[in-house]
């Protein structure tokens, strides 16, 4: 029979809209759509990094004439010539859409109208309004957030820009809203805050892989594509998920506990793993610390007591627990249903005191590897836009480092750790914040409570947003000035495995568009505060000469096809594929004493179900990027709640039916998707949509440590319209 792939109509299938069928077609009898418009020997391509996900992908962009008009994958070590659906055809339409801010507007204060501005004026009134409110009320009430889309060398210029023209350590990024939990938790365990191992490695030789909070089919489909197929030679997969994901269909156990419950489902696997004597005592003696403490606590959690907490079988937690210690290679993979909670820096370290009990990390095919969710929001994170480390998580309260960063940058710095980023929104409400530059966020639509982050903005004295496009948060600022997209830009982004990986320009900046480390030095002298004008290269330099982990990282040696993941100490140095091998990077790694602890908003008579958020194949984020892209929008453009069919029944809601969802802190309509995938009692949004945008009901219960939102457990009630 000769017929179309996937049938009459593939929108009906399960297909992805990946096309790495079509880039594997032999015979050009499938084709992607892009390659028609142009002739190959007619455009150059540019070898650069995927800006969606923090897998890292390789490809090349394929330009015609300063216009971008297709991708190419390229063999690069975490993705071996695969691309997902929104790397290959999601990424560059954003690049040259209409919509793109092209000059600095100055908001009209008379008639709230933005206007366009010179760039001397914009950047004048930028200093003499951040240098009033530093004479008036001190550099600590200015703040400033790091791009995770953006390259190293912007992060870095941006933290700088903070800590030397400002004064003030008040500097984040997003990954407090995402994998901060992962930042604090692993490094006060492991003594490093980042994946310990490499993604070919946890994908390919491996006896079994636990997934915990993790949908990598959708949020990372390079890493979900390489799960399938080690499962397919023949590895076990455990999913520890509330909703049954595309993987979970593959998986030998599929734990579908209730949400918010991970410390309690670690609890419980450690108390199978002891009581079966599967723990690795040697291990455990030579390399760690607090195990009796551990032990005794775990001994509580036996599997009955946690298949109550958890909405499980005991049995299915027996056959885990089993199933993870027995395995010679297990990694444990995770994502934000672990982090994002009010208890996410626990739920982390129950990751690594797992790990560690049974002697599975700082070996390959092993550890505890959190995969990260902006493309850069490690290397964010890695360049110090934190509020309490230098870049490299060189600490602020350590006097040998301010020493060392004040010889370097000629300037007396602030020694008092900064606000986080969740922490600023309350700070700007109570007039102890009054100065902010955010560089390509938007919290309005990705931050919990919707609500309170406007009533944050509204409060500020002076608010200054640069990005691509005229987003939500854009409406509240003072001043915008236009941001420059990774094609645009030279540079580096470091991947979930820490490896640091090149940006290179591919097309012209239009008209009188500047790059936003010029922006930044530019500032920063008008601020008073002297930096020399730098290139991207330049500034890799300066980081690798104040950044012991970054020592021997510099844009030559990743020009020459080294791919470096760090730490990467000198010149000579050939970076570190696996951490933690014969020693923890803080000596011995700590068995945190973890007790479960209850979300903070439970369901009760009022809002009687728990709602879950997150991301989906087809979208990143805010869609900022992807919702220019026609051919994902039409595949997904709309916002929707799942939610089981048993509720659907009682309450009279039909699949597709428009319903109204509330929470103690706003209202908004969606669509129902009626199915299986959610337990009863239970709901799950996606966030990128603005037709009912899921922030508008999450909890901003902040966790101690990481102060990350509980994006991932709220309390909703739904209603028939
Ligand atoms: Fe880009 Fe992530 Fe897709 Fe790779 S998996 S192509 S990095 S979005």
């Amino acid at each position: 029979m000769i017929d179309a792939p996937f049938g009459p109509d593939w929108k009906e299938t399960t297909c992805e809209s990946c096309g790495n069928c079509a880039e594997a077609c032999p015979t050009g009898a499938l084709i992607a759509k892009n390659r028609r418009k142009y002739q190959p020997g007619r455009v150059k391509k540019v070898l650069t990094t995927c800006p969606h996900c923090a897998t890292g992908c390789q490809y090349y962009l394929v330009v015609r004439d300063n216009t971008i008009v297709d991708v190419e994958p390229a063999d690069g070590p975490s993705n071996k010539g695969l691309l997902c659906v929104k790397g290959r055809f999601g990424s560059f339409n954003f690049v040259h859409s209409p919509e793109r801010l092209k000059y600095p507007l100055i908001k009209n204060k008379e008639t709230g109208e933005f206007e366009r501005a010179t760039w001397d004026e914009a950047l004048d009134l930028i200093a003499s309004k951040f240098t009033q409110i530093k004479k008036e009320y001190g550099p600590d009430a200015l703040a400033g957030f790091a791009c995770s889309r953006s390259p190293n060398e912007d992060c870095y210029m941006l933290q700088k820009m903070v800590r030397c023209a400002f004064g003030t350590n008040n500097v984040d990024n997003c990954a407090r809203v995402c994998h901060s939990a992962s930042v604090a938790g692993l490094a006060m365990t492991l003594g490093s805050g980042a994946m310990t191992n490499p993604i070919g490695d946890i994908t390919g030789d491996v006896d079994c892989i636990m997934l915990v909070g993790s949908n990598p089919e959708e949020a990372h489909p390079v890493v979900g594509m390489q799960i399938r197929q080690a499962v397919a030679r023949g590895a076990r997969l455990i999913v520890v998920d509330p909703r049954d994901i595309g993987l979970s269909k593959m998986a030998d156990v599929h734990i579908k506990l209730k949400p918010g419950t991970n410390v309690a489902f670690a609890n419980g696997m450690m108390n199978v793993i002891i009581n079966e004597n599967l723990q690795d005592d040697e291990f455990i003696k030579e390399r760690t610390e607090g195990y009796d403490e551990i032990k005794k606590i775990v001994m509580e959690y036996t599997p009955e007591k946690v298949g109550e907490i958890c909405h499980i079988d005991p049995d299915l937690l027996r056959e885990a627990a089993l199933m993870y210690a027995k395995a010679k290679k297990a990694p444990i993979i995770y994502c934000l249903g672990v982090t994002e909670h009010s208890t996410g820096t626990e739920g982390v370290m129950s990751m690594s005191n797992m790990a560690m009990l049974v002697g599975k990390i700082g070996k390959s095919g092993c550890g505890v590897n959190p995969l990260r969710g902006q493309n850069n929001v490690q290397g964010a994170c890695d360049m110090g836009a934190l509020p309490g480390d230098f870049p490299g998580y060189q600490k602020v309260t350590n006097p040998d480092v301010i020493a060392k960063f004040e010889k370097a940058w000629g300037v007396e710095l602030n020694k008092k750790p900064g606000t986080h980023a969740t922490d600023v929104f309350g700070a700007a409400i109570r007039k102890e914040i009054r100065g902010l530059f955010i560089f390509g966020e938007d919290p309005v639509v990705t931050d919990a409570d919707q609500n309170h982050i406007r009533k944050a903005l509204e409060s500020l004295d002076f608010f200054v947003l640069s990005d691509l496009f005229m987003t939500e948060t854009a409406q509240y600022a003072d001043v915008i000035l236009p941001g420059t997209s990774y094609a645009e830009k030279e540079g580096t982004f470091s991947n979930t495995e820490r490896r640091v990986q090149r940006v290179r320009k591919a097309v012209q900046l239009e008209g009188e568009m500047r790059l936003d480390t010029d922006i930044f030095i530019d500032l920063m002298n008008r601020m008073g505060y002297p930096q020399p004008q730098l290139t991207s290269e330049e500034i890799m330099d300066e980081i690798a000469s104040l950044t012991p982990s970054f020592g021997g990282i510099s844009h030559r040696r990743l020009d020459r096809g080294e791919t470096l993941q760090w730490p990467c100490l000198d010149a000579k140095h050939p970076g570190t594929p696996i951490m933690h091998v014969g020693k923890f990077t803080r000596g011995l790694g700590w068995f945190y004493p973890a007790e479960y602890v209850p979300s903070a908003e439970q369901p009760d008579d009022e809002y009687p179900f728990i709602l879950m958020t997150g991301r989906i194949l087809y979208h990143y984020n805010t869609r900022a990027m992807t919702g220019k892209t026609p051919g994902l929008m039409m595949k997904e453009g709309h916002s929707f709640i799942e939610m089981n069919t048993e509720d659907a029944v009682r309450l009279g809601i039909e699949n597709g039916e428009k319903i109204r969802v509330s929470s103690r802190r706003g209202t908004l309509t969606t669509t129902a998707r009626v199915s299986e995938k959610v337990s009863p009692k239970e709901t799950w949004m996606p966030f990128h949509f603005p037709d009912g945008n899921a922030n508008i009901l999450t909890n901003a219960a902040l966790d101690k440590y990481a102060r990350i939102p509980e994006y991932k457990v709220c309390a909703v009630k739904i209603e028939k319209i």
